[in-house]
């Protein structure tokens, strides 16, 4: 007699307590009535491979991963997809009923989708897009930019060799400027997109002029504690739209819970309640 399992999903990272992956992730099981379990999974790198091999034989139908480990289940997965090479790390893990691990990367798609619900009207073919810091998380913004179709990225980073790193990793449609002529280089953007740390709680401010930003431009950040950095207090207050970055973390989520959990789940009113806590 075959036993069905209850399907287990969880965040793999070092340190993971701070996660808030669990609490949405729990929220859609909740609400879809799916019988499944989502955790926190503090995973040191030295036991990375081990547990990672050990947990679809605990009944693990996929995990997230966050860092410091985004790039190392390369090494691991048996397949990776287009995007998660692009973008050069992973934050989702498929185990498939084969024995199978795909790695793949929604970052690019949770910000994309969060783009498209904040500022329905944005045209990535309206104009120029500025995206300031060349971190791990603005290589997944850039290849989703440039999937959208966006032709003209001005990339500034405080470290110029990180973004002549992604100008020759995503080609030639990305411009580099370098950090303290970003002031200038705003006037340019439709669209604006801080994927810095700066102007995180318990981080620098972001300490730039801005008052170059367009008035029909789209502002975003990646940041989101606090929900309204003050580049998207300045933004809404000359009359930009401006899109936060909780939703980015939301929208990243749906599609590995669909794939562990046979749901595609919609990001609503309620799940940003879920993950404010
Ligand atoms: P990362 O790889 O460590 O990159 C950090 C970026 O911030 C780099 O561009 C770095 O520039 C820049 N930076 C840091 N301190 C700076 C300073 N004092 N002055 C100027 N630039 C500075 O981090 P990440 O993974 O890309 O994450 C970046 C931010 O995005 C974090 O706040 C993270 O929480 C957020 N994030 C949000 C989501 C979401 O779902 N909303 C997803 C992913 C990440 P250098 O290269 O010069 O160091």
């Amino acid at each position: 007699m075959s036993v069905s399992k209850v399907p287990l999903a969880g965040v793999i990272g070092c340190p993971i307590a701070h996660s808030k992956s669990p609490l949405l992730h729990g929220h859609w099981l909740k609400t879809y009535g799916i019988d499944g379990h989502y955790v926190h999974l503090h995973v040191e790198t030295s036991d990375l491979e081990d547990v990672i091999r050990m947990m679809p034989k605990m009944g693990f139908v996929g995990a997230n991963v966050t860092l410091p480990h985004k790039e190392a289940v390369f090494d691991i997965a048996d397949q990776i997809t287009d995007r998660a090479t692009l973008i050069g790390a992973a934050n989702t893990l498929t185990f498939r009923p084969d024995g199978k691990i795909l790695a793949d990367n929604t970052d690019g798609y949770g910000f994309i989708a969060n783009l498209k619900d904040g500022a329905p009207d944005w045209d990535p073919k309206a104009g120029p897009a500025v995206v300031l810091g060349a971190g791990g998380a603005s290589r997944a913004v850039i290849a989703s930019l440039l999937e959208a179709g966006v032709d003209d990225i001005i990339l500034t980073n405080r470290t110029r060799d990180r973004a002549e790193q992604m100008r020759g990793d995503f080609g030639q449609k990305i411009r580099v400027v370098d950090w303290i002529k970003a002031p200038n280089v705003l006037e340019e953007g439709k669209l604006v997109v801080n994927t810095t740390s700066l102007g995180m709680t318990g981080k620098s401010r972001l300490r730039m002029p801005l008052d170059g930003l367009r008035l029909d431009a789209v502002v975003t950040d990646l940041v989101y504690t606090p929900l309204k950095t003050e580049l998207l207090e300045y933004a809404e207050s000359i009359g930009c739209v401006a899109v936060d970055g909780l939703g980015m973390l939301l929208h990243q989520a749906v599609p590995g819970f669909e794939r562990w959990f046979g749901t595609r789940p919609e990001v609503t009113a309620e799940s940003r309640a879920a993950i404010l806590g």
